[in-house]
């Protein structure tokens, strides 16, 4: 890649960090490998910077298993291990760019935002070249923004005076080196806030919608009307059952959270009888088997297992297929206790847990009129839908 860098631009390397991002989203499969229009989320960053003419080359930040996921590196790329913060990945990068010289060119890109566009890079490099230290991509804020506490609105923000800052963000690799050095491990969400606080002159840039984060699994759909990757979906539709009995001096799990009650279900894992049946629904959405194949009561790990990780394993497995979840809608059948009062708290877990919206998550909770099992207390019953969109292929 490097002979097509015109001869008087220093070198410029690529920092894509991909470390952090399937954690925090709350699911199990890595979202930097969610297929999005074919490939995976984190490919469309790399194959941006290995096409653009000036970048000789680049660190991707990311464990060894998402480094072997996502194919050959591009000439004059390595890899680096991530760190538990952003800054130490991005240290990471640094030191594994060894002794480079300090003029030459970094970019630093969260992989979350495969949207990279070559007009945009152009912008930063145009920015370094007349002599900025460091050079980031923003957006006006199109809303109206108030100061809120709690549930009240206050005063109104002047937004003209505040911009929405994306990546990537360019610097003199002396300048993100000393900025790094300088910051000493005090936190902060991107680097050119580093860069500021040694003095740095930040200069801003035209950013791009495309550059939309991938935060939530409906964020895939908005990224692949902004790509243009035009995938056809089909709806796909599961249901889930689960029982599990009830006994004496348990810890109650039910929806991702702990009820205190006289008594609390029994079973291999922490028995949350919700989030088996919605795990289900996934799998069955998927053709996918059910939460027993993937994770066998025998299997002795499982024991006492907070059922979170079932879900999340599911969403996972929906977004690694490049599909979303639109809906899920649970019913617990409980005589006691009552779940009425639990209902918004289980839907918020439930939307977390997936990261969907709390609009696309409904709890729904019914007795059987003193009927059958659960209406004797002997345990507790939960069914759920899951309605899926999944790409055509
Ligand atoms: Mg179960």
């Amino acid at each position: 890649m490097t002979e097509s860098a015109p001869p008087h631009t220093p070198s410029t390397i690529a920092i894509l960090l991909a470390g952090g991002l399937g954690t925090r989203a709350g699911f199990e499969t890595p979202k930097q490998l969610a297929m999005l229009g074919g490939k995976p989320v984190l490919r469309w960053s790399l194959d941006a910077f290995a096409g653009h003419g000036a970048i000789s080359g680049g660190v991707l930040v990311a464990r060894d298993d998402v480094v072997a996921a996502v194919g050959a590196l591009p000439d004059g790329w390595i890899s680096a291990l991530p760190g538990e913060e952003r800054q130490v990945s991005v240290a990471n990068a640094l030191a594994a760019l060894g002794d480079r010289p300090d003029d030459i060119i970094v970019l630093v890109h969260d992989a979350a935002r495969p949207g990279v566009d070559g007009a945009v890079i152009d912008r930063l490099l145009g920015a370094l070249a007349d002599g900025a230290e460091a050079a980031i991509p923003t957006l006006p804020v199109p809303d109206t923004l108030v100061e809120q506490t709690g549930g009240t609105a206050g005063a109104v923000v002047d937004r003209s005076a505040l911009a929405r800052v994306q990546t990537p963000q360019a610097f003199r690799l002396g300048t993100l080196r000393r900025a790094h050095a300088a910051a000493d491990g005090a936190p902060a969400t991107d680097d050119a806030q580093l860069g500021r606080r040694i003095g740095a002159e930040v200069v801003a840039v035209a950013g791009d919608a495309r550059l939309h984060k991938l935060t939530y699994a409906d964020d895939l759909a908005i990224l692949s009307g902004l790509l243009g990757t035009d995938v056809k979906t089909r709806t796909a539709v599961g249901m889930g059952y689960d029982v599990h009995r009830l006994v004496a001096g348990k810890p109650l799990w039910i929806g991702g959270l702990e009820i205190a009650h006289s008594h609390g279900l029994e079973g291999h894992s922490d028995a949350d009888v919700a989030l088996h049946a919605l795990t289900d629904a996934i799998l069955g959405a998927l053709g996918d088997g059910d939460i027993g194949d993937h994770f066998p009561p025998t299997d002795a790990q499982w024991r006492g297992a907070a059922s979170h990780r079932f879900l999340a394993f599911a969403a996972g497995r929906v977004a690694a297929r490049g599909g979303r979840i639109e809906h899920v809608d649970l019913t617990i059948v409980a005589e006691a206790p009552k779940i009425g009062p639990h209902r918004a708290a289980i839907r918020a877990r439930i939307a977390d847990i997936l990261a969907l919206r709390v609009a696309q998550v409904s709890v729904k909770a019914t007795t059987t009129e003193r009927l059958g099992f659960t209406g004797r207390r002997e345990g507790i019953a939960a069914q759920a839908v899951a309605t899926l969109q999944l790409p055509e292929n």
